[in-house]
Order: structure tokens, then C-alpha cells, then sequence
């Protein structure tokens, strides 16, 4: 199944005629109070909701794709974790590129030396939304990469587990600012982290080392790889994880991107697909002047 968040909190089923809103099946969820729990109350719900869900998409009417504006699948994700150099080729663009990794050389190690980093939640948005790029003056890159998110709590999970712990997959954006700064600070600033254009359920994807996937920037191509030459798998990626933090439902892991990233400017459109998923469009804009920035 393919679920989509649009149009001002709206959720949507994806179907092959179009968006069909499902959102009263939302008046389901289990009522939260202050405080909130850290998962997504959405996905942590979502084998509860499934079959109303699906009810709902077969019944309703459907409009298309093309008229609805795009949010992330995911409202409110608790961490964005995301893979540091994870396609062979990749590191070793890193490593060719002053520009890249900027003189530091902890950029070009090894994820099995390096680790997981954390993203701000505050920098997440759909692809209906611009990409506002900040400091003009630098560069800002592109990454198309397979996101992951959790549907079952993981602390300590086995590779040989980790797929049962999944809600499913989308298509991320891990945009980048490229500089001598720590990496989560370059990498969390605001609509910096793009997830889309819906979740796809796991069961629609049973593995993900099965998809090839591309970016172009108007027009031109920029990225093109396939997820079975992640150096760290999904699961692996998952098992990793848990076994520093407790994963929760909504968490997004962002898996790494391949060789071919590139500066965007505004005005740009970045054009993202993934087999097995679908693609989306996203424009890039500047950002308000720091003046104008509303605090
Ligand atoms: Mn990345």
C-alpha cells in the first residue's frame, strides 16, 4: 500500500488512479496527551489501520497525483538517522574532491569506522514543499537516497531481524551543505531532508537491495545506482543502529547515496526515482534573506 500525507495534514492512499483522501480512518488513532510518546503516532498504528485503510482507498474517489501538494509521509518522525559515505564508489568521489570533503579527512573513513549521524527533525519536509537553500555563497549538494522507516520498536536487533521492524520505504533527499562544519549541523538546516513522495508498506518491497534509482537536475542526469551496492545493507544499517539507540515507529533512516552528487541552485528542479517506489519532483528556491527569516 502507498500512503501519502498532502494538502495541509491530509492523508492520502496512493492508487493507480490517484490520491484518495482517507483521512477520517485518522479519527482511529488512539488519543494522545502531554506528553507525547516519542514515535510516530501514524506508523506505530498502521497495521491497526490497514485494513480500514485499504477500505477506504477501494471506496473513495481519487484525484490525481499532479493536484495535490506532498508532505512527508512521515509527520513526526523522532530522529532522522542517516548513513555517512555507504556506496563504494561514492567514497572514493569523496576522497578525489577538495570540494567534497573539504580537507577533512573523517569525511572519506569508512562507515564501519564512522557510524551513524543524526539529522534535525526540524529539517524534514515533502516534495510539494522547496528545497530553501541557505548560505549562497556555498555549495549545496544533492543526495538521492533509499530512506527507511521503522515500524516496530528495534533496540539490539539482528541484520538476520532487522526487515521486521520496518513500515516501509520512500525516497530521501539528504541535502547538503558542503563546509568545514560538523556534518549533522550542514546537513539539519530547515526542508534540508526530504522524504517521498508516499511511504510504500514493506510488503510491496520484501527486499530492498532490489532497486535501481536516479536523480537529474532539470533534465540532466546526476545520480544513477542500485541498492544492492550499499556497502551496508538495510538491515545491516538497522542492526547498527539499535545497537546504540532504541529505534522507534516513524524514525527514518536515511541509507547513504551513491556516487554523483552535485551543487543545486535555486531555481533548479531535482527529479527523484526509485524502482518500486515512484518518483517526485522538487524545486529548489534561496532562502529569505536572515533578516526576513521568521524566528
Ligand atoms: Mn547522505
Amino acid at each position: 500500500m502507498r500512503i501519502c500525507r498532502f494538502n495541509g495534514g491530509r492523508l492520502g492512499a496512493v492508487t493507480e488512479d490517484g490520491v484518495v483522501d482517507v483521512s477520517h480512518v485518522l479519527a482511529t488513532l488512539p488519543e494522545t496527551r502531554y506528553p507525547f510518546p516519542r514515535h510516530d503516532i501514524l506508523i506505530a498504528n498502521l497495521p491497526h489501520l490497514r485494513s480500514d485503510l485499504e477500505r477506504a482507498a477501494a471506496t473513495g474517489d481519487a484525484r490525481p497525483v499532479a493536484g495535490v501538494t506532498l508532505e512527508s509521509p512521515v509527520a513526526n518522525p523522532g530522529k532522522l538517522v542517516a548513513a555517512p559515505v555507504n556506496y563504494r564508489k561514492h567514497l572514493e568521489e569523496v576522497r578525489d574532491q577538495a570540494e567534497i570533503h573539504h580537507g577533512n579527512a573523517a569525511h572519506a573513513r569508512q562507515i564501519h569506522e564512522t557510524g551513524l549521524f543524526l539529522k534535525a527533525t526540524s529539517s524534514l519536509i515533502g516534495p510539494g514543499e522547496p528545497i530553501r537553500l541557505r548560505m549562497p555563497d556555498r555549495r549545496s549538494d544533492h543526495e538521492i537516497e533509499l530512506a527507511v522507516v521503522i515500524g516496530r520498536p528495534a533496540s539490539n536487533v539482528s541484520a538476520g531481524d532487522a526487515l521486521r521492524h520496518v513500515a516501509g520505504y520512500a525516497i530521501g533527499l539528504d541535502m547538503t551543505l558542503r563546509g568545514p562544519e560538523e556534518r549533522s549541523f550542514r546537513k539539519s538546516i530547515d526542508s534540508y531532508s526530504v522524504l517521498g513522495p508516499w511511504l510504500v508498506t514493506a510488503d510491496e518491497i520484501p527486499d530492498p537491495a532490489t532497486l535501481g534509482f536516479q536523480l537529474s537536475v532539470n533534465g540532466v542526469p546526476r545520480q544513477s545506482a542500485h541498492t544492492r551496492d550499499l556497502v551496508l545493507s538495510v538491515p545491516e544499517l538497522i542492526a547498527l543502529a539499535s545497537s546504540f539507540y532504541t529505534l522507534h515507529p516513524g524514525d527514518v533512516i536515511f541509507t547513504g547515496t551513491p556516487e554523483g552528487v552535485g551543487p543545486v541552485v535555486p531555481g533548479d528542479t531535482i527529479r527523484a526515482r526509485f524502482d518500486g517506489i515512484g518518483e517526485m519532483t522538487v524545486v529548489v528556491e534561496a532562502a529569505a534573506p536572515p533578516d526576513q527569516l521568521e524566528i
